[in-house]
């Protein structure tokens, strides 16, 4: 059978369950169109449950909530914000929305995090050059847990408060403690390649109920106590929409089986693609004590052998092109935004590793409804590429 004759295998394609439209119907016939409503209530209960904290605001993106969230913590114009060099354009532009500067730090090869050690360099190097960072930015990639016991060190050392993109990590732990919840501040996105998707959607989760009265506050034009409109602060229009919430609230009750199939998947192509030549499911071990909700399984190329100038070095863009000509979806690793011309000009720490990770990755698909049939498909398109 040739390739075109498959139905598309999507790189993580929203996987919708039984109950989402019950909610959504439910706000239609209760005429609860506009943006706060019963779903929105509950729909940040549940993820209060699942984050183990007790506020959450929920909003129309994570990238707003990555703004608000920065704004909390008083990220203002002329401020730094540490920030890892590896990650999706969203966490860096939302320092770029406070009229802030981030200041990129290089990964560390176990997690492909932000790395401790070039973090504590960042840190000691600015404050010499008299900027003390605002905040840190910490995010989890492709759901695994960044080291949460030294950047936490860190961040007490030196007094800078986290706030943590979590974006793609609902549902992953760190010593049974859900991501989400080590920040002064926790983003969540439902955008439709999450793990869990509102089509389009955030979440800020926080411990501190003046900081989730102020997000709700900003989140809403920033209206003052009055009868009337007044305002006395620049607001912004964040809120989720109760219908959306639905889709939020069934969603969030397929959590724990969602992580359970993407770490399946994970283990899936980590067993049948073990004897691939320089190919490697990566990063494959946790750290002790985090737990991945694995969101993307991601593979490593080993790097061109310098003994064997007759091979053909397979790319991770050789990779991609031999699973699309057989209807496979899948993607480069995030490019770092220190090789990015909209952040060409801001400071660096290291980028040597995040570096060759971009030139040596690849996103396999990895979405929870993929068939065993859909794996071995990708599986095989993989092997006849590398032989
Ligand atoms: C998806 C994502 C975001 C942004 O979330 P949206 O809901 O798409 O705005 C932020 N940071 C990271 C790391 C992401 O993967």
């Amino acid at each position: 059978m040739r390739s075109q004759d498959h139905d598309r295998i999507f790189l993580s394609p929203p996987h919708l369950g039984r109950h989402e439209l019950n909610y959504v119907h439910k706000a239609i016939e209760d005429n609860w169109v506009a943006p706060v409503g019963p779903n929105l209530v509950g729909f940040e209960a549940d993820i209060c449950a699942a984050a183990g904290v007790p506020f959450c605001v929920a909003l129309n993106s994570g990238t707003a909530a990555l703004h608000l969230g920065l704004l909390l913590l008083g990220v203002g114009p002329g401020d730094e914000v540490l920030c890892p060099s590896f990650t999706f354009v969203a966490t860096a532009n939302a320092i770029r929305y406070c009229g802030a500067t981030p200041v990129f730090v290089d990964s560390e090869a176990a997690t492909w995090n932000i790395c401790p050690v070039r973090l504590r360099e960042a840190i000691e190097d600015r404050l010499r050059r008299g900027h003390k960072p605002r905040a840190l930015l910490l995010v989890h990639l492709y759901g695994m847990p960044a080291q949460l016991a030294e950047i936490g060190a860190l961040a007490e050392e030196f007094d800078i408060p986290i706030l943590e993109d979590a974006a793609e990590a609902l549902g992953s732990t760190w010593q049974q403690q859900p991501l989400g919840s080590f920040g002064r501040v926790g983003v969540f996105s439902f955008n439709g390649n999450k793990i869990l998707t509102t089509s389009g959607g955030g979440a800020l989760v926080t411990h501190d109920p003046t900081l989730a009265a102020r997000a709700r506050y900003l989140a809403t034009q920033a209206k003052d106590a009055a009868p009337y409109y007044q305002h006395s602060e620049v607001g912004y229009n964040y809120r989720l929409s109760n219908i959306l919430a639905g889709i939020g609230r069934g969603q969030m009750e397929l959590l724990a089986d969602r992580v359970k199939r993407r770490r399946e998947i994970f283990r899936w192509y980590q067993g049948h693609l073990a004897a691939l030549p320089g190919l490697a499911v990566a990063p494959a071990a946790e750290p002790p004590g985090a737990l991945s909700n694995r969101w993307l399984t991601t593979v490593l190329l080993a790097p061109p052998d310098p003994a064997d100038a007759d091979a053909p070095p397979a790319t991770p863009e050789t990779l991609r092109l031999a699973l699309e000509t057989r209807n496979v979806e899948s993607r480069p690793l995030w490019k770092p935004m220190h090789l990015q011309p909209l952040f060409a000009e801001a400071p660096m720490y290291g980028g040597a590793v995040c570096a060759d990770l971009f030139a040596r990755g690849l996103c396999l698909p990895s979405g929870t409804a993929l068939t065993d049939s859909d794996l071995r498909r990708v599986a095989e398109a993989l092997a006849e590429a590398l032989r």
